[in-house]
């Protein structure tokens, strides 16, 4: 059996911060968190450091005894040096050298991935995809992000270090407009933000309409939720909306398919809160995009962490971390 070794997780997100102890066997043996918010780097990393150091203590542990610590981070970044650029909701956190700071303060090993990475580790380790050698990893929140495990290994970087932005993928040749400047990308179509814009803007001046209602009159409460409700309700517009989600979806994740050849693809957040309502209809229009054999061979299946997986994430870029430094010497069970 293999040492199950202990690691230390970072989760640095867009409104929250959390730090996870756990092992290379995904046991988790303390978590903590804290809202990040307008706060100022230079007043969190040393508060984050002496939480890291005290949940490593209350263990009856030494810092030298916690293999690696990974830190999950958003979007933008650079992933390679482990600087935060310019993270959603928090201005403050502008080219913040997280992971030297990190190093020099814990000293131990460390890493650093993106957000949408290391929840494809996490799930690659700890959930439905244990065992894959190929799988892929897709966010479905707010934006669609994705990781991809090709032959056991995350791919990552690229000439300029944008491999495994799949929300970006073209899926209508001048289509909707993406926040990213691009038309037409998979995340324009079926991303949260991206579907919730399209809604306010189709729905302005239709107060009668029952996705408005179901948001009481506030163009601002329109979201997946209040769709799904009127999915559920069998409103016109809300199921001719849904199904052209269910397209794009299979346009895009055909793709994948094709490509990468995955035994699974994982899908995160929506698909586990709204269950095969959402999934189902992809499956039906998966064969128009992508061969029968490959297919046929990929499971589509929701995340087994769910609310789990953001602090599992930093754990899992820590044993990834470790795994590629040193061959699968801590890898899963
Ligand atoms: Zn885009």
């Amino acid at each position: 059996m293999q040492k199950d070794l202990v690691l230390l997780g970072f989760d640095v997100g867009g409104t929250k911060l959390g730090i996870g102890l756990g092992t290379s066997s995904g046991r988790i043996l303390d978590g903590w968190r804290m809202a990040n918010v307008n706060t100022r780097p230079e007043e969190v990393l040393p508060r984050i450091a002496a939480e890291a150091r005290r949940m490593v203590e209350k263990q009856g542990l030494r810092m030298e005894d916690v293999a690696a610590f990974g830190i999950s981070a958003p979007f933008p970044a650079d992933a390679k040096r482990g600087i935060m650029l310019d993270p959603p909701n928090n201005p403050l956190w502008r080219n913040v050298p997280i992971l030297e700071y990190l190093s020099d303060a814990l000293k131990i090993p460390g890493a650093f991935e993106n957000d949408a990475n290391s929840a494809a580790l996490a799930e690659w380790f700890f959930g439905a995809g244990k065992g894959c050698e190929n799988m892929v990893y897709l966010t479905m929140s707010t934006g669609i992000g994705g990781g991809i495990i090709a032959s056991g290994r995350l791919i990552r970087g690229g000439a300029a270090l944008s491999a495994g932005e799949i929300g970006h993928l073209c899926v209508q040749v001048g289509g909707r407009k993406c926040s990213c400047g691009q038309e037409g990308c998979y995340e324009a179509y079926c991303g949260g933000r991206a579907v919730a814009l399209r809604m306010r803007e189709e729905l302005s001046g239709k107060p009668e309409s029952m996705i408005m209602r179901l948001a009481g009159g506030d163009p601002e409460k329109v979201d997946m939720i209040v769709l799904e409700k009127a999915v559920r309700a069998n409103d016109p517009y809300a199921l001719a909306l849904w199904d052209e989600i269910a397209l794009r979806n299979a346009q895009a994740m055909g793709m994948l398919i094709n490509m990468l050849n995955p035994e699974k693809l994982i899908l995160g957040t929506l698909a586990w809160a709204v269950g095969d309502l959402y999934t189902d209809p992809v499956k039906k229009y998966l064969p128009r995009f992508c061969w029968k054999e490959p297919r046929e061979a990929c499971a589509i299946v929701s995340s087994a962490l769910k609310r789990e997986i953001s602090s599992c994430a930093g754990i899992a870029a820590a044993l990834n971390y470790l795994n590629e430094s040193e061959g699968p010497a801590g890898r899963g069970e």
